[in-house]
């Protein structure tokens, strides 16, 4: 039998054969790995470059331009970040700078680029609400359809040759339908009231009805046949701080914190993902009656299920009779869940003024999007719940992204409400 030798390391009380310690120089093959790693760590931050990529260029178009070309990740680079953010950038684009963008992705998608060329595109309308008035003819003859925001408020020719089309393109129905639900005109609006009198052949193709694809973009078809928005315009980012504010200077708003009362499904304690009160500047753009607003939902059962809340006069929620306990909510051990989450709520704080009402419309353009009012950012499809007392399509009010609350959380919770019956509704999507 070989003799084994001891690893060089002290402290350390690996053995190991002859030929590894020949090959290490006398370390075991965990502490080479480390020392090799060490070395390594070492050799970078001595060598490594800071390389601004921005230097002496004032130039917006061309610094967007930077921003949106991906580059190999290389450890011996650290690229210094330019000062402004990228929806800064956009929202103060001139309308002349704009149209260099619009030129830019054109150019990206005739190349070939769809995904930077489209994603240049969805900035331009989500951050700053940009017309795409030169590309809307060009992306109709590339094909391309997604994300449908491109194609809002495009002009009665663009909408008519859409409507053309959904009559004869089987294969592209789909992607169709949702840019003439995000034109959303009158001229649309009649068009699916008409659908929806008279089911169209091709509509059995399709997973939903026509006038469905509405909500895609926000809105309903009313009994009466009328357009209703189901969201505020005015957009509240929920930021988060490093620290929280001084006691006092957040009276008036509170985030992720623990209910008075218990989920009856799983036990646990309810959580308050949002309370606004009286006098907010948030409450009053949402579909609520100005008082208090406090949104409660389980985060362990609310992630497989809508739960209801009914609010009392005073603003207190309480769980709501219409709930029903789903059949394959699993049982659930509450010791399995943790509540890292409640640490982050007193670092949340809503902006001062609101942002874009549309800035999130596109999942996964801005990392972070927990929101008050705006249009929500459907990580799934559109799913506006049902008011249980009024059968009316429920209203959005808020979104908490848990990518914000946790190292690792994903998903987002939306919350909703029927401002009439005093009922709140959350659902939870991820991707
Ligand atoms: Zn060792
Ligand atoms: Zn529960
Ligand atoms: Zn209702």
């Amino acid at each position: 039998m070989t003799e084994r030798i001891e690893c060089q390391t002290p402290g350390c009380s690996a053995t190991i054969l002859p030929a590894t310690a020949a090959k290490t120089g006398g370390y075991c093959m965990p502490c080479h790995q480390e020392q090799q790693r060490e070395e390594q760590r070492i050799f970078i931050e001595q060598n490594r470059k800071e390389v601004d990529l921005y230097e002496e260029i004032t130039d917006p178009v061309e610094v967007l331009r930077i921003m949106h070309t991906s580059r190999r990740y290389d450890p011996l680079i650290e690229y210094v970040p330019y000062p402004l953010n990228r929806e800064q950038l956009y929202t103060a684009l001139s309308l002349e700078e704009a149209e260099r963008m619009q030129a830019y992705a054109l150019e990206l998608l005739e190349a070939g680029d769809e995904d930077t060329a489209t994603e240049i595109l969805a900035s331009l309308v989500c951050y700053s609400g940009k017309l795409l008035d030169n590309c809307w003819l060009e992306l109709m003859e590339q094909n391309v359809y997604n994300p449908a925001i491109l194609f809002k408020d495009a002009p009665p020719s663009i909408r008519n040759l859409l409507l053309e089309k959904v009559e004869i393109h089987s294969g592209n129905r789909n992607p169709l339908l949702l840019a003439l639900a995000w034109i959303g005109d009158e001229a649309v609006v009649q068009q699916f009231l008409e659908w929806r009198r008279a089911a169209p052949e091709w509509a059995q193709e399709l997973y939903v009805t026509p006038e469905r694809y509405a909500q895609e973009a926000g809105w309903e078809l009313t009994a009466a046949g009328e357009r209703r928005d189901l969201f505020a315009r005015k957009n509240y980012a929920m930021e988060r701080m490093d620290a929280p504010l001084e006691a006092g200077d957040q009276a008036s708003e509170a985030f992720v914190t623990v209910s008075h009362q218990q989920c009856p499904w799983c036990g646990g304690q309810l959580t308050t993902l949002v309370e606004l009160q009286k006098g907010h500047p948030a409450l009053k753009e949402i579909a609520w009656d100005g008082e208090r607003l406090a949104v409660d939902t389980c985060v362990i059962c609310g992630s497989y299920s809508v739960i209801y809340m009914e609010v009392d006069p005073a603003g207190t929620p309480f769980w709501s009779k219409h709930n029903q306990r789903p059949d394959y909510l699993p049982d659930i051990n509450l010791d399995d869940y943790g509540q890292d989450y409640l640490a982050a709520g007193p670092l949340l704080s809503t902006a001062e003024s609101p942002r874009n009402t549309y800035h999130s419309a596109v999942w996964g353009i801005d990392p972070i999007v927990s929101q008050i009012g705006g249009h929500p950012s459907w990580v799934q499809d559109a799913e506006y719940p049902v008011c249980p007392c009024c059968s009316h399509t429920m209203s959005f009010i808020a979104q908490l992204d848990w990518g914000q609350l946790e190292e690792y959380g994903e998903g987002i919770y939306y919350m909703f409400s029927c401002a009439k019956d005093r009922i709140t509704a959350t659902l939870y999507q991820q991707s």
